[in-house]
Protein backbone atom coordinates (compact mmCIF):
# COMPACT_ATOMS: atom_id res chain seq x y z
CA UNK A 1 0.00 0.00 0.00
CA UNK A 2 1.46 3.12 -0.91
CA UNK A 3 2.26 5.86 1.67
CA UNK A 4 -0.02 8.63 3.45
CA UNK A 5 -0.88 11.83 -0.07
CA UNK A 6 -1.14 15.26 1.36
CA UNK A 7 -2.48 17.79 -1.25
CA UNK A 8 -1.69 21.45 -0.18
CA UNK A 9 -3.33 24.13 -2.30
CA UNK A 10 -0.95 27.11 -2.68
CA UNK A 11 2.22 25.05 -1.79
CA UNK A 12 5.19 27.05 -4.22
CA UNK A 13 4.81 30.14 -1.53
CA UNK A 14 4.84 31.18 1.91
CA UNK A 15 2.98 29.14 4.12
CA UNK A 16 2.10 26.21 1.71
CA UNK A 17 5.25 26.14 0.70
CA UNK A 18 6.33 25.29 4.80
CA UNK A 19 3.72 23.47 5.05
CA UNK A 20 4.82 21.16 1.69
CA UNK A 21 8.44 20.74 3.39
CA UNK A 22 6.87 19.96 6.61
CA UNK A 23 4.77 16.90 5.22
CA UNK A 24 7.15 15.76 3.44
CA UNK A 25 9.58 15.25 5.73
CA UNK A 26 6.72 13.78 7.82
CA UNK A 27 6.49 10.72 5.68
CA UNK A 28 3.23 12.19 3.45
CA UNK A 29 3.56 12.10 -0.93
CA UNK A 30 2.82 15.19 -1.60
CA UNK A 31 0.55 16.81 -4.16
CA UNK A 32 1.77 20.69 -5.18
CA UNK A 33 -0.25 23.07 -6.61
CA UNK A 34 -0.76 26.70 -7.49
CA UNK A 35 -2.51 29.29 -9.76
CA UNK A 36 0.62 29.83 -11.99
CA UNK A 37 4.11 29.07 -10.67
CA UNK A 38 4.45 25.55 -12.52
CA UNK A 39 8.32 26.85 -12.69
CA UNK A 40 8.49 26.90 -8.80
CA UNK A 41 6.43 23.74 -8.61
CA UNK A 42 8.54 21.71 -10.92
CA UNK A 43 11.48 22.97 -8.86
CA UNK A 44 10.18 21.72 -5.38
CA UNK A 45 8.80 18.52 -6.49
CA UNK A 46 12.60 17.76 -7.55
CA UNK A 47 14.02 18.82 -4.30
CA UNK A 48 11.30 16.98 -2.55
CA UNK A 49 11.94 14.12 -4.94
CA UNK A 50 16.00 14.32 -4.10
CA UNK A 51 15.57 13.50 -0.72
CA UNK A 52 13.60 10.46 -0.78
CA UNK A 53 10.24 11.81 -0.65
CA UNK A 54 6.86 11.82 -3.03
CA UNK A 55 6.05 14.89 -5.14
CA UNK A 56 3.74 15.85 -7.72
CA UNK A 57 2.76 19.33 -8.87
CA UNK A 58 -0.48 20.54 -10.50
CA UNK A 59 -1.35 23.81 -11.97
CA UNK A 60 -4.98 25.34 -11.31
CA UNK A 61 -6.92 28.09 -10.63
CA UNK A 62 -9.10 27.96 -7.79
CA UNK A 63 -11.98 30.34 -9.17
CA UNK A 64 -12.29 28.18 -11.84
CA UNK A 65 -14.60 24.97 -10.92
CA UNK A 66 -13.56 22.89 -13.52
CA UNK A 67 -10.03 23.59 -12.19
CA UNK A 68 -10.56 22.43 -8.85
CA UNK A 69 -12.16 19.18 -9.66
CA UNK A 70 -9.32 18.27 -11.80
CA UNK A 71 -7.22 19.17 -8.99
CA UNK A 72 -8.39 17.06 -6.46
CA UNK A 73 -8.83 14.49 -9.27
CA UNK A 74 -5.27 14.54 -10.29
CA UNK A 75 -4.61 13.99 -6.38
CA UNK A 76 -6.29 11.15 -6.20
CA UNK A 77 -5.22 9.85 -8.97
CA UNK A 78 -1.24 9.73 -8.58
CA UNK A 79 -0.90 7.34 -5.77
CA UNK A 80 -4.67 5.85 -5.33
CA UNK A 81 -5.35 7.61 -2.37
CA UNK A 82 -5.91 11.02 -0.90
CA UNK A 83 -5.79 11.32 3.34
CA UNK A 84 -5.20 15.30 3.98
CA UNK A 85 -6.24 18.19 2.33
CA UNK A 86 -4.48 21.13 3.76
CA UNK A 87 -6.55 24.64 2.18
CA UNK A 88 -4.05 26.80 1.94
CA UNK A 89 -4.69 29.37 -0.79
CA UNK A 90 -5.86 32.55 -0.57
CA UNK A 91 -6.43 36.12 -1.59
CA UNK A 92 -6.58 39.08 0.57
CA UNK A 93 -7.19 42.80 -0.29
CA UNK A 94 -5.65 45.98 1.94
CA UNK A 95 -8.82 48.48 2.21
CA UNK A 96 -9.13 50.78 5.21
CA UNK A 97 -12.16 49.59 7.03
CA UNK A 98 -13.98 53.00 6.71
CA UNK A 99 -13.43 53.30 3.18
CA UNK A 100 -17.01 51.10 2.18
CA UNK A 101 -16.84 53.04 -1.21
CA UNK A 102 -13.68 51.84 -2.83
CA UNK A 103 -15.52 47.57 -1.45
CA UNK A 104 -16.87 46.95 -4.66
CA UNK A 105 -18.92 44.00 -5.59
CA UNK A 106 -16.23 42.27 -7.44
CA UNK A 107 -14.33 42.22 -4.59
CA UNK A 108 -16.64 40.93 -2.69
CA UNK A 109 -16.91 38.17 -5.52
CA UNK A 110 -13.20 37.16 -6.21
CA UNK A 111 -12.16 37.11 -2.58
CA UNK A 112 -15.46 34.43 -1.58
CA UNK A 113 -14.48 32.75 -4.46
CA UNK A 114 -11.02 31.74 -3.79
CA UNK A 115 -11.34 32.37 0.04
CA UNK A 116 -14.71 30.01 0.61
CA UNK A 117 -16.08 28.71 -2.42
CA UNK A 118 -12.72 27.15 -3.58
CA UNK A 119 -12.04 25.24 -0.32
CA UNK A 120 -15.36 23.81 0.40
CA UNK A 121 -15.96 22.64 -3.28
CA UNK A 122 -12.18 20.70 -3.04
CA UNK A 123 -13.72 18.74 -0.01
CA UNK A 124 -16.75 18.16 -1.69
CA UNK A 125 -15.04 16.41 -4.55
CA UNK A 126 -12.12 14.69 -1.95
CA UNK A 127 -14.84 13.18 0.66
CA UNK A 128 -15.02 10.03 -1.01
CA UNK A 129 -10.94 9.63 -0.80
CA UNK A 130 -10.96 10.77 2.61
CA UNK A 131 -13.73 8.20 3.73
CA UNK A 132 -11.83 5.54 1.98
CA UNK A 133 -8.45 6.99 4.17
CA UNK A 134 -10.46 6.94 7.08
CA UNK A 135 -11.41 3.29 6.33
CA UNK A 136 -7.47 2.23 6.08
CA UNK A 137 -6.52 4.37 9.36
CA UNK A 138 -5.28 7.22 7.52
CA UNK A 139 -5.35 10.65 9.19
CA UNK A 140 -8.40 11.25 6.90
CA UNK A 141 -8.67 15.44 7.40
CA UNK A 142 -8.71 18.45 5.94
CA UNK A 143 -6.88 21.71 7.63
CA UNK A 144 -7.96 25.42 6.52
CA UNK A 145 -6.09 28.09 6.50
CA UNK A 146 -8.15 30.67 8.01
CA UNK A 147 -7.04 33.77 9.69
CA UNK A 148 -6.75 35.62 12.81
CA UNK A 149 -9.29 38.25 10.91
CA UNK A 150 -11.66 35.51 10.79
CA UNK A 151 -12.04 35.47 14.70
CA UNK A 152 -11.47 39.24 15.21
CA UNK A 153 -13.22 42.28 13.48
CA UNK A 154 -9.56 42.80 12.29
CA UNK A 155 -7.36 42.42 9.16
CA UNK A 156 -6.78 43.69 5.39
CA UNK A 157 -10.43 44.92 4.52
CA UNK A 158 -13.49 43.97 5.79
CA UNK A 159 -14.57 41.65 2.98
CA UNK A 160 -11.06 39.47 3.94
CA UNK A 161 -11.96 39.18 7.45
CA UNK A 162 -15.63 38.15 6.94
CA UNK A 163 -14.52 35.35 4.38
CA UNK A 164 -11.98 34.32 6.53
CA UNK A 165 -15.17 34.21 9.20
CA UNK A 166 -16.97 32.60 6.80
CA UNK A 167 -14.05 30.05 6.05
CA UNK A 168 -14.62 29.12 9.91
CA UNK A 169 -17.88 28.34 9.83
CA UNK A 170 -17.27 26.24 6.86
CA UNK A 171 -14.77 24.51 9.44
CA UNK A 172 -17.22 23.73 12.31
CA UNK A 173 -20.10 22.71 9.91
CA UNK A 174 -18.36 20.28 7.72
CA UNK A 175 -16.38 19.42 11.19
CA UNK A 176 -20.10 18.14 12.13
CA UNK A 177 -21.54 17.18 9.21
CA UNK A 178 -18.62 14.86 7.91
CA UNK A 179 -17.66 13.19 11.20
CA UNK A 180 -16.88 10.30 12.27
CA UNK A 181 -14.51 9.56 9.50
CA UNK A 182 -13.21 13.17 8.37
CA UNK A 183 -11.84 15.58 10.92
CA UNK A 184 -11.96 19.19 9.55
CA UNK A 185 -9.84 22.06 11.51
CA UNK A 186 -8.80 25.63 11.00
CA UNK A 187 -4.97 27.32 11.79
CA UNK A 188 -6.24 31.20 11.90
CA UNK A 189 -2.69 32.85 11.93
CA UNK A 190 -1.90 36.02 12.65
CA UNK A 191 0.85 37.96 10.73
CA UNK A 192 3.16 35.41 9.05
CA UNK A 193 6.18 36.43 7.25
CA UNK A 194 5.43 35.60 3.59
CA UNK A 195 5.59 37.12 0.00
CA UNK A 196 1.90 38.45 0.94
CA UNK A 197 2.73 40.43 3.81
CA UNK A 198 6.22 41.83 2.86
CA UNK A 199 5.77 45.21 2.82
CA UNK A 200 3.31 45.41 6.07
CA UNK A 201 5.29 47.79 7.86
CA UNK A 202 2.56 48.74 10.08
CA UNK A 203 1.83 45.29 11.12
CA UNK A 204 5.12 43.64 11.45
CA UNK A 205 5.87 46.98 14.31
CA UNK A 206 2.72 45.94 15.68
CA UNK A 207 3.61 42.13 16.37
CA UNK A 208 7.08 43.17 17.70
CA UNK A 209 5.75 45.67 20.08
CA UNK A 210 2.47 44.11 21.31
CA UNK A 211 2.24 40.36 20.76
CA UNK A 212 3.26 38.29 23.57
CA UNK A 213 5.51 36.46 21.76
CA UNK A 214 7.33 39.50 20.05
CA UNK A 215 7.39 38.59 16.73
CA UNK A 216 5.44 37.24 13.20
CA UNK A 217 5.15 33.76 13.02
CA UNK A 218 6.80 32.53 10.69
CA UNK A 219 5.60 29.95 7.76
CA UNK A 220 7.20 27.35 9.88
CA UNK A 221 5.51 27.85 13.04
CA UNK A 222 1.79 27.54 10.89
CA UNK A 223 3.37 24.64 9.38
CA UNK A 224 3.86 22.82 12.97
CA UNK A 225 0.49 24.08 14.13
CA UNK A 226 -0.98 22.10 10.76
CA UNK A 227 0.99 19.39 11.12
CA UNK A 228 0.04 19.05 14.95
CA UNK A 229 -3.77 19.32 13.92
CA UNK A 230 -3.41 16.21 11.09
CA UNK A 231 -1.82 14.10 14.23
CA UNK A 232 -4.09 14.54 16.59
CA UNK A 233 -6.92 12.29 15.95
CA UNK A 234 -9.61 13.26 18.62
CA UNK A 235 -9.22 17.00 17.63
CA UNK A 236 -12.14 18.09 14.97
CA UNK A 237 -13.93 21.59 14.35
CA UNK A 238 -10.83 23.51 15.89
CA UNK A 239 -9.80 27.23 15.03
CA UNK A 240 -6.38 27.29 15.94
CA UNK A 241 -5.45 30.96 16.96
CA UNK A 242 -2.04 31.27 15.96
CA UNK A 243 -0.94 34.89 16.37
CA UNK A 244 2.01 34.67 19.20
CA UNK A 245 -1.04 36.25 21.80
CA UNK A 246 -1.43 39.27 19.71
CA UNK A 247 -5.29 38.70 20.15
CA UNK A 248 -4.66 38.33 24.00
CA UNK A 249 -3.49 42.13 24.12
P1 LIG B 1 1.07 33.64 -0.57
O1 LIG B 1 0.65 34.76 -1.43
O2 LIG B 1 2.53 33.32 -0.45
O3 LIG B 1 0.30 32.31 -0.95
C1 LIG B 1 -1.00 32.31 -1.44
C2 LIG B 1 -1.14 31.14 -2.37
O4 LIG B 1 -2.49 31.11 -2.82
C3 LIG B 1 -0.24 31.24 -3.60
O5 LIG B 1 0.46 30.03 -3.77
C4 LIG B 1 -1.22 31.44 -4.75
O6 LIG B 1 -0.80 30.74 -5.92
C5 LIG B 1 -2.48 30.81 -4.20
N1 LIG B 1 -3.65 31.36 -4.85
C6 LIG B 1 -4.20 32.60 -4.75
N2 LIG B 1 -5.25 32.72 -5.59
C7 LIG B 1 -5.37 31.54 -6.24
C8 LIG B 1 -6.24 31.04 -7.26
N3 LIG B 1 -7.21 31.78 -7.79
N4 LIG B 1 -6.04 29.79 -7.68
C9 LIG B 1 -5.08 29.02 -7.17
N5 LIG B 1 -4.22 29.42 -6.22
C10 LIG B 1 -4.37 30.68 -5.77
O7 LIG B 1 0.46 34.01 0.85
P2 LIG B 1 0.52 33.33 2.30
O8 LIG B 1 0.74 34.44 3.24
O9 LIG B 1 1.43 32.14 2.33
O10 LIG B 1 -1.01 32.89 2.46
C11 LIG B 1 -1.44 31.54 2.54
C12 LIG B 1 -2.77 31.50 3.28
O11 LIG B 1 -2.60 32.00 4.61
C13 LIG B 1 -3.87 32.38 2.66
O12 LIG B 1 -5.10 31.69 2.72
C14 LIG B 1 -3.89 33.60 3.55
O13 LIG B 1 -5.15 34.24 3.55
C15 LIG B 1 -3.58 32.97 4.89
N6 LIG B 1 -3.05 33.89 5.89
C16 LIG B 1 -1.86 34.52 5.71
C17 LIG B 1 -1.40 35.39 6.70
C18 LIG B 1 -0.11 36.12 6.58
O14 LIG B 1 0.18 36.99 7.44
N7 LIG B 1 0.74 35.82 5.60
C19 LIG B 1 -2.16 35.59 7.86
C20 LIG B 1 -3.36 34.92 8.01
C21 LIG B 1 -3.81 34.06 7.03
Amino acid sequence: MHKEVALITGSTSGIGLAVAHRLAADGFAVVLHSRSSSAAGAALVAEIVAVGGDAIYVQADLADDSDRIRLVRSACEQWGRLDVLVNNAGISKVIAHGDLAAVTSDIWQTLNEVNVVAPFRLVAEAESALRESARKGGPACVVNISSHAGVRPKGASIPYAATKAALNQVTRMLAVTLAPDIRVNAVAPGLVDTPLTADWTAAQQLWRERAPMRRAAQPEDIAQAVAMLIASRYLTGEILLSDGGLNLT
